[in-house]
């Protein structure tokens, strides 16, 4: 149990050895429905064909909402920073999830993103802006320019998340009044 948990991202051997005792104490019928619930998980998550986020049934709740502004795209690096913006409760549009950035020193290019399917979704639905929100790392505004170069023949408003950003932060660790100015200070690009 010990060497499966350290297998975790961020959980070293004691934490591992902590969360093992944890669980051990733990009612039976609680450890029964934490280990159901990362199995379900598991098994049921998959890409939401619209967004590409992780969802649990074939459009996720976002894109299924009517209420959504379908014309306002953001563009995000994964799912993560999707409930990060989700969390400010303030944006109204819907997203799509990249699942990484562009990183020619780690060897990731355009193609080992989900860009082709942004490409493809702006081609099929009517788009006033696209928003990209990609974190302010080297890789994230590496493809954020990359984006709005395949952007620019299309004539589609392309925006870029305003540097309230801290230069190398990551966007799921930043508080929701920081994500909400540097949405709203948004530039065009
Ligand atoms: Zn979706």
């Amino acid at each position: 149990m010990i060497e499966e948990l350290s297998r975790l991202p961020g959980i070293g051997a004691k934490s591992a050895q902590r969360l093992a005792f944890y669980i051990l104490h733990m009612p039976k019928e609680d450890v029964r429905r934490l280990s159901e619930t990362l199995t379900d998980a598991r098994e049921h998550v998959r890409y939401c064909k619209e967004c590409y986020t992780l969802t649990d049934s074939e459009v996720c709740p976002i894109c299924a909402n009517a209420k959504r502004n379908h014309r306002q795209i953001m563009v995000v690096e994964d799912s993560r920073d999707l409930n990060a913006y989700e969390k400010t409760g303030e944006y109204e549009g819907v997203y799509h999830v990249l699942h990484g950035a562009i990183s020619p020193m780690q060897g990731i290019g355009p193609d080992d993103i989900r860009l082709k399917e942004l490409m493809q979704r702006l081609q099929q639905t009517d788009v006033d802006e696209v928003i990209i929100a990609t974190n302010s790392s080297l890789e994230g505004e590496t493809t954020a320019m990359y984006i709005s170069k395949l952007l620019k023949p299309t004539g589609i408003l392309t925006t870029r998340i305003a540097s309230g950003v801290p230069v190398g932060g990551d966007l799921e660790y930043i508080d929701e009044v920081t994500l909400l100015r540097a949405l709203q200070g948004r530039t065009t690009l």
